[in-house]
């Protein structure tokens, strides 16, 4: 577990819902958490809730998974780099306008969280891409995509 605290942002227990999965072997809809997906992405399987298959991604799903979660990791960071000093700055700001000096304009400190939220939602957006997408899981073992036969 030594790669615990790169995902420290968001906690194991948190739904990751940026793309469906489904078990490839009863079909059933999977709803991993980001521990989850994390562990697909480190080849390690995860458990079918209905079936109890180990399943894992094609390598090519996983690509696209570890991509995934590296943007929303990288996003996550990158909010908390900006929204922090900027959340700090605004209230000094505020403070500063409250008690020594007028404002430049009447609802001055409306537009500065105003302009915080903005740049929160943006941030939210950027990490969650719009591709939707519905990884197939399949189980530990068995090749992908490939009609089961009946030997
Ligand atoms: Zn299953």
């Amino acid at each position: 577990m030594s790669h615990a605290n790169e995902a420290a942002a968001v906690t194991d227990s948190t739904p990751y819902k940026d793309a469906g999965m489904s078990c490839g072997h009863c079909s059933y809809t999977l709803k991993p958490t980001y521990h989850q997906a994390f562990e697909l992405v480190k080849l390690q399987p995860i458990n079918c809730y209905q079936c109890s298959s180990d399943l894992l991604l094609d390598e090519a799903d996983r690509e696209v998974l570890d991509k995934k979660l590296q943007t929303a990791t990288r996003i996550g960071k990158l909010a908390v780099l900006i929204l922090g000093p900027y959340f700090l700055i605004s209230m000094l700001t505020v403070l500063y306008f409250s008690f020594f000096a007028k404002p430049p304009f009447p609802g001055f400190t409306g537009v500065l969280f105003g302009g915080g939220l903005v740049i929160g939602f943006l941030l939210k957006s950027a990490s969650t891409d719009s591709t939707e997408r519905n990884f197939v899981l399949f189980k530990n073992g068995e090749q992908p995509a490939e009609p089961t036969q009946a030997a």
